[in-house]
């Protein structure tokens, strides 16, 4: 058993110089695994170093902030900037207040994170209230089906907004909603809406799999007038 409290490697690939801190007790272990992720297991793509400031931080997670005092360089996951050694002098923001781990989302400052999950739960909201209102549309024609609210993305409801920049007005790009109707025998069917360009008419459309077909067809025949 190894008792030896392990040591930070940092791990760079040789072209662009993206890497990350491995903790190792040998430099050849951090090394095959910063060239398994960076260079395709590549050993001569990879450069490795150990990197003593980091090795308080084994199992905890490296703070970027701490990284960036070490020529570590983010982009930040909120407005996209770079955050280098340069933050204080190109954005007026101190690098003290950054935020985030080396392995995770990393923000410019708490603020710039506050406004990334505001919107992120903006737009959650507006998806689901997007997808309630197509669930309202399909349950005038279609007054039995029964929604997949239990299908994972790719099967079940599934919507994708967009917003301009600056805008406050959420566009539906694609909204979809699947249910299940009765004679079905593959799968869910979908009411969607494809509407990439905010320009032109809207595409709004039933679809079901192909071996549905004839079921769906006579289902809907059979519930016409229904709304
Ligand atoms: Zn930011």
């Amino acid at each position: 058993m190894n008792a030896m409290p392990l040591k930070a490697y940092a791990v760079l690939e040789k072209d662009e110089f993206t890497g990350d801190i491995y903790f190792a007790n040998r430099s050849i272990v951090a090394a095959k695994a910063g060239a398994a992720e960076y260079s395709d297991g590549e050993l001569s793509y990879v450069q490795c170093r150990r990197a003593p400031w980091a090795d308080a931080f084994a199992g905890k997670g490296v703070p970027a902030k701490v990284s960036v005092d070490h020529g570590w360089r983010f982009e930040c996951s909120g407005c996209g900037i770079t955050i280098d050694e340069d933050l204080e002098t190109e954005h007026r923001l101190p690098v003290s207040g950054v935020v985030g781990t080396m392995h995770g989302a990393v923000y410019c400052c708490a603020r710039c994170k506050w406004r990334r999950m505001k919107k992120e739960a903006r737009r959650q909201e507006e998806e689901a209230a997007a997808i309630d209102d197509f669930k309202a549309i399909v349950r005038q024609r279609f007054p039995d089906a029964e929604f997949c609210d239990d299908e994972d993305k790719f099967r079940g409801h599934h919507a994708y907004l967009t917003r301009s920049w600056g805008s406050r007005f959420w566009h539906r790009a694609q909204i979809m909603v699947a249910f299940r109707f009765p004679g079905m025998q593959i799968g869910p069917a979908h009411f969607r809406m494809d509407s990439h360009h905010k320009i032109g008419p809207t595409n709004a459309y039933y679809t079901c799999c192909n071996g549905d077909r004839e079921a769906f067809e006579a289902y809907a025949k059979s519930t016409k007038g229904a709304a």
